[in-house]
């Protein structure tokens, strides 16, 4: 964080000491503020027009590199909810909290869920992606509904009942993804994408997902990381190799030029696309990735 902003931070946290804690339902709607477009997706979802979202990190932006703006500390300060992942992925969340002296409620989305783990430089990391298995997606789900119900105890059947339609659709395109996936032979479900983002997406479908970069996009591939992925990619003839909406593309470039696989476009990793770009909704963008990722394992 910026020298700037801190001190930005601190006098919103004095200006705000001076009034009370948010006024709910000036105009009738929850205000909540999500961390990430995913999760924003997810909870303008649940919320209806019952709830009015603030996304903190946009479309097509990475939350693992994220600096809080001074904009970000207004939304937060007249909120009343607050929804971020967890697992680790925004380092930025409890400086920001704090700065702003948010007394409202924080809703951990991924509560509840099995988290992975992975060895990176001989230390264990949680792997913060779990949105990438729609399994996961449902148990957003319910947590959001149970933080708009702790914000809005009187709308809390509506929140339940949007929560129960969306749960069918994510359940829909759960089978949807796992029935494409499964006309790929085994052998071929090998893809390539710019840091470890897939791990409960390989997990839940059954693909092998390698990367230079590890589960956040602040570790630094190392030379050799990326020589024994080219070589990989060689020896098993592996045919997905895939850039990501929301992180630098030089690394996939390097490895596309060395082995003569093209890439296959981007997926969407760890943020929705602009709408009208194919991954404005959490639902669209697994239609997006699995619209991508079925021809290129099968070389098509
Ligand atoms: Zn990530």
């Amino acid at each position: 964080m910026s020298v700037s902003l801190r001190s930005l931070l601190a006098v919103t946290a004095v200006g705000l000491a001076l009034v009370s804690a948010p006024s709910a339902f000036a105009d009738g709607k929850v205000k909540a503020v999500a961390s990430f477009s995913i999760l924003g997706d997810m909870v303008s979802r649940v919320g209806g027009d019952l709830v009015e979202v603030t996304t903190i990190v946009g479309p097509n932006s990475d939350t693992h590199v994220y600096e809080p703006k001074p904009a970000d500390a207004t939304a937060l300060a007249a909120t009343q909810v607050f929804f971020v992942n967890g697992l680790g992925f925004e380092g930025w969340m409890e400086r920001l909290v704090e700065s702003t002296g948010f007394k409202g409620e924080t809703v951990v989305a991924s509560t509840g869920i099995t988290p992975r783990t992975m060895m990176e430089e001989g230390a264990e990391e949680t792997d913060p992606h779990a949105w990438q298995n729609l399994s996961n997606g449902l148990v957003y789900v319910n947590n959001i509904a149970e933080g708009l119900c702790k914000a809005d105890a009187a709308d809390c059947d509506t929140f339940k009942k949007n929560a129960a339609t969306y749960a069918a659709e994510i359940s829909a395109r759960d089978a949807e993804v796992k029935a494409k996936i499964a006309t790929v032979p085994e052998a071929k479900r090998k893809v390539i994408t710019s840091h470890d983002a897939f791990g409960y997406f390989g997990a839940a479908y059954g693909v092998t997902f390698l990367a230079p970069e590890g589960i956040s996009t602040e570790s630094e591939a190392s030379a050799a990381d990326v020589a024994k992925l080219i070589e990989q990619v060689r020896k098993e003839g592996v045919t997905a190799l895939f850039v990501e909406n929301m992180s630098d593309p030089r690394l996939i470039e390097q490895i596309a030029k060395e082995t003569g696989v093209k890439p296959g476009g981007a997926l969407y990793a760890d943020a929705l696309s602009e709408k009208g770009e194919g991954g404005g909704t959490y639902l669209d963008m697994f239609k997006h990735n699995i619209s991508l990722l079925v021809p290129a394992m099968a070389g098509s």
